[in-house]
């Protein structure tokens, strides 16, 4: 069946890159690419609909794939099989797609059939965000996994900083920012070769002598180094993050990361995300069912 995929191109915000005056790069806000969604085949179910002998009309729930607005998106297609193998609602009688907003209604957001959305799996690569947003994300552990560039493998050279909203309208503050973090890349510098310098590094593997270097200058690194993160989660646990984080308690950083990718989300996914409710005054995504 040739069915459109979604498009996951437009599912991304690529921030500026900015540099202090002796060359720090630096970037003031968050970016998002979502690299990874659910891809589903439909008829890859035909063998096993055609196993039973009853009046189902195979075919016909084969192609039933679309509601108002075309082709529904994979995930919530995958998510929908997944409900209907529960009671096995193959027949004439079953929720057609066309009623897939209802039928997520009642299952997954008053009828508490949530695992059914966790088939749906979105993979997400942040950047332009610090180690205290990472450390706020990876707090999430259900439904999660997370790839976290290392400090300790990948050298200086690559460090760049990010600066939250706070300091970049106060000239003041925005200057020590700038400061900082020229400090702190000046004192990472002085300190890798300083440890190039004292550890013994014989009998190491060059990887290794690099490590034991990295490990201990990343000491003087603020919390507002950059660091990437690919983080995929199944779409019941980016909807509690995004109940959690786009939340007016949650910090204005996450906030905003996770408002964005949430927004997307919702375009992507409305069956699955289209009941939040977006602000984006405040970077708030609510829903009375999350
Ligand atoms: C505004 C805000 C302020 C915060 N302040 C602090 C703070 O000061 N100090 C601090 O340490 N943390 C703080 N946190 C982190 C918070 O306590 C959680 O650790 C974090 O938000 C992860 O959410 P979660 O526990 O729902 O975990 P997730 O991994 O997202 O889990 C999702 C859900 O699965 C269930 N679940 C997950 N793991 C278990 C388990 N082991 N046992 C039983 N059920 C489980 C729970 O129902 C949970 O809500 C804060 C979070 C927010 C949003």
């Amino acid at each position: 069946m040739d069915l459109p995929r979604l498009d996951i191109k437009s599912s991304n915000i690529t921030p500026l890159i900015f540099q202090t005056a002796s060359g720090t790069p630096y970037l003031k806000s968050p970016g998002f690419s979502i690299l990874a969604v659910p891809s589903f085949t439909p008829d890859a179910m035909r063998g096993f609909l055609e196993g039973f002998d009853v009046d189902w009309d195979v075919d016909d729930y084969l192609n039933d794939q679309h509601d108002e607005n075309g082709a529904i998106p994979d995930g919530a297609n995958l998510a929908m099989t997944a409900g209907q193998l529960c009671y096995m609602s193959f027949g004439a009688a079953r929720t057609r797609r066309k009623d897939a907003k209802s039928y997520f209604d009642k299952t997954v957001r008053i009828g508490g059939h949530g695992s059914i959305i966790e088939h749906c799996n979105y993979t997400v690569l942040f950047w332009g965000v610090d180690r205290a947003f990472t450390h706020e994300l990876v707090r999430h552990r259900a439904g999660m996994a997370y790839s976290q560039l290392s400090q300790r493998y990948v050298s200086g050279k690559l460090l760049r900083f990010v600066e939250r909203a706070e300091f970049q309208d106060d000239v003041a503050l925005h200057d020590e920012f700038e400061r900082r973090i020229d400090v702190a890349r000046k004192e990472y510098d002085y300190l890798a070769q300083e440890l190039r310098r004292t550890i013994n590094v014989e009998g190491l593997s060059k990887t290794e002598a690099r490590k034991a270097v990295n490990q201990a200058a990343r000491n003087c690194l603020p919390n507002e180094t950059e660091a990437p993160i690919l983080a995929t989660g199944n779409a019941r646990s980016w909807r509690h993050i995004i109940h959690m984080r786009a939340s007016k308690h949650a910090d204005t950083p996450i906030r905003r990361a996770i408002y964005q990718l949430g927004c997307a989300l919702i375009d992507l996914e409305p069956h699955i995300f289209g009941d939040f409710q977006k602000d984006p005054e405040h970077f708030t995504l609510t829903s009375q069912y999350a």
